[in-house]
């Protein structure tokens, strides 16, 4: 079913994703801060509006993808925000990672207006944002969630409701442990490899298939053997997302000693000047505690 969508921020994530809902046939009204990332939709088919507020008056179907809390707030609720434009019956999807306090408190003044909300963050980075791949885990209303499964699989290949609001955010943080962790643990055995003095790529290959292959590895890998750190997914968006692990954490009573270091590794690296890069750069803080560099032989 076709859809009248808004899409509001369209960064890294944002951009390749109301790229592919246009492919599916959705009409689109688009906002962001950086006239640029507008001017580029508008020019493969989408209409400009001139704030959150004017994309909810033209839309069924508002997407936010922005970097925090703060931003979703601010266009969710605030001065020309969404829910002053939102019709009744109309559905936001918030797909940036957030925390689930925010996320329900949204939901809620939303669901005052009439208007349903999903929490509904992706896993895969850019490459599958590009392919219209995602992984999109969800948080709402079971009935908001089908209205709106057109909208989700024109931006995902495995679209899960998870629970009511706040559980695709939860979801969300948990999967930011896992692939963060990945990364600190890939890069330990780098560098050791690297020190070591053995062929990283062919330790690679060899590993692969086993059980210490993943996604996490064949997608930085080869990225680190290229010295390749343009950012995919930012020091600054993942030290983020694990800021809000540790806070949502400590708040129900979970002690997480692996994630806490990891952030003191986020912190590091921010000091060392790395935060707009990706966060395979995780590997340069072990790097430099070994004095080794891990690349092609
Ligand atoms: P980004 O910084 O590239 O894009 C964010 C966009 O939001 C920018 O274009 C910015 O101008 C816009 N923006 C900020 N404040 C705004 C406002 N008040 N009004 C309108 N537009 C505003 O970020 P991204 O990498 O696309 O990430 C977006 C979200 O997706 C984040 O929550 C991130 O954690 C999550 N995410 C990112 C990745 C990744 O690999 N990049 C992967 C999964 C999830």
């Amino acid at each position: 079913m076709e859809r009248k969508v808004g899409f509001i921020g369209l960064g890294i994530m944002g951009k390749p994703m109301s790229l592919n809902l246009m492919k599916a046939g959705h009409t689109l009204t688009v906002f962001d801060l950086n006239q640029e990332a507008v001017n580029s939709l508008v020019e493969t088919g989408a209409t400009a509006a001139s704030s959150p507020k004017e994309v909810a008056e033209n839309s069924d179907v508002i997407i936010t993808m922005l970097p925090a809390s703060h931003h979703v707030k601010a266009v969710v609720s605030g001065e020309k925000g969404i829910l002053e434009g939102a019709k009744e019956g109309s559905v936001i999807i918030d797909m940036s990672s957030i925390t689930p306090e925010v996320s329900r408190e949204l939901a809620e003044e939303a669901a005052k207006k009439g208007v349903g909300m999903l929490d509904a963050p992706v896993s895969g980075g850019e490459p599958k944002a590009i392919d219209g791949t995602l992984a999109i885990m969800v948080g709402g209303k079971e009935e908001v969630f089908e209205s709106v499964q057109s909208v989700l699989y024109g931006m995902g290949k495995d679209v899960t409701l998870v629970g009511d609001n706040g559980c695709g955010v939860t979801a969300k943080l948990a999967n930011q442990i896992i692939v963060n962790l990945n990364i600190a643990a890939m890069s330990e055995a780098l560098v050791l490899a690297a020190k070591a003095g053995i062929n990283v790529e062919k330790m690679y290959q060899a590993i692969r298939g086993g059980l210490a292959g993943s996604a996490v590895l064949d997608a930085k890998v080869p990225m680190i053997l290229d010295r390749n750190f343009v950012a995919g997914g930012s020091i600054a968006i993942n030290m983020k997302d694990i800021t809000n692990v540790m806070d949502t954490a400590h708040e129900i009573g979970v002690p997480l000693p692996l994630s806490s270091q990891l952030l003191e590794i986020f912190h590091a690296l921010k000091v060392d000047g790395k935060i707009k890069d990706d966060h395979g750069s995780i590997v340069r803080y072990y790097e430099k505690l070994a004095n080794v560099e891990v690349k092609r032989v």
